[in-house]
């Protein structure tokens, strides 16, 4: 138990006067300081120990609702492709030719369940990304490939009101990359541009080399974004609801996916866009393999 002279030389002259000449009383005042003291320490150490337990508990579901995430969007994948070639067999009529009236509804089963597969597709690459599991194949890859590719698999579903639009240069523009990931930025890109076109007009799709990096450009006349909303569409579900925008669907997914992608390249990909002007999303990526400027 510390005397009067031990709190004296601790306290120096910050205990009351009249103590110093009492030594029991000090002494019973000091006790009583330090199990004041115990015990807030206590409190603290327990407090500490308790927000320890709730942050591995918090890491832990999260990490359970990765690996779920990654669990559920696999398994879906299966049964959407059984469902999906039925839908097709029903509607090309190698099943027997179907009725007048199941036309439309089957074509807007098909369509259903085309948004439901990219939408699996969506969350199990966001999960592979999340977990770490994001491998990608690499080798050189020429991007007036991938922007060919990518304009031929959006082609099909874009209304007259657009104009689908290619600037290839006459020369390769190489990167090491992962062709199937390069393709998917592409197409997420040209869908956008035609999906926040309303009003339709031209979408042209480029290719370049600028500043000593390969870049794809997806320039759209359409509904354009708000200065103070553009940090928000690379956010993970970052939608950005506007009357323009409510009635179009989607999960805002897919512009974090295609950054993160890009990055997971050495690349990015970065916006200009004007409100009701217009928007241009530029992919760069360093240059690889046998590239040359065009
Ligand atoms: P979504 O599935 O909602 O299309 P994205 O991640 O692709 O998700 O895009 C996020 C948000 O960014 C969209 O909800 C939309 O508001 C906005 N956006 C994306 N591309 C364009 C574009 N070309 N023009 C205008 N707004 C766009």
């Amino acid at each position: 138990m510390p005397g009067p002279a031990f709190l004296t030389r601790l306290l120096g002259d910050h205990w009351p006067r009249r103590l110093r000449s009492r030594p029991a009383a000090a002494v019973v005042v000091a006790a009583l300081c330090l199990a004041a003291l115990g015990a807030v320490a206590g409190s603290a150490r327990r407090q500490t120990d308790e927000m320890r337990r709730r942050a591995q508990h918090i890491a832990e579901l999260e990490r359970m609702k990765r690996e779920f995430l990654l669990l559920a969007s696999h398994e879906l994948r299966g049964p959407l492709a059984v469902a999906r070639g039925y839908a097709a067999m029903l509607r090309e009529g190698s099943l027997g030719q179907p009725p007048a009236s199941f036309r439309r509804p089957l074509g807007i089963m098909d369509d259903k369940l085309a948004e439901m597969g990219s939408l699996v597709d969506d969350m199990l690459e966001t999960a592979r990304l999340e977990t770490g599991r994001l491998d990608l194949t690499r080798s050189d890859v020429d991007l007036r490939d991938v922007v060919e590719t990518a304009v031929a698999h959006v082609r099909p579903g874009v209304s007259p009101r657009h104009q689908l639009e290619m600037e290839l240069p006459g020369r390769p523009v190489v990167v090491r990359g992962d062709t199937e990931r390069l393709r998917r930025i592409a197409v997420n890109l040209l869908d956008n541009a035609v999906k926040y076109s309303p009003d339709g007009g031209a979408v042209c799709c480029a290719v370049g080399v600028h500043d000593h990096h390969a870049e794809i450009r997806v320039q759209d006349h359409g509904i354009g974004i708000a200065a103070d909303a553009q940090p928000r569409m690379f956010q993970r579900f970052g939608r950005i609801l506007t009357p323009q925008t409510s009635g179009i669907p989607g999960t805002g997914l897919g512009l974090y996916l295609c950054r993160e992608l890009a990055r997971a390249h050495g690349g990015d990909i970065t916006l200009e866009s004007r409100e009701g002007e217009g928007s241009t999303f530029t992919l760069t990526l360093p240059l690889g393999g046998a590239a040359t400027p065009n």
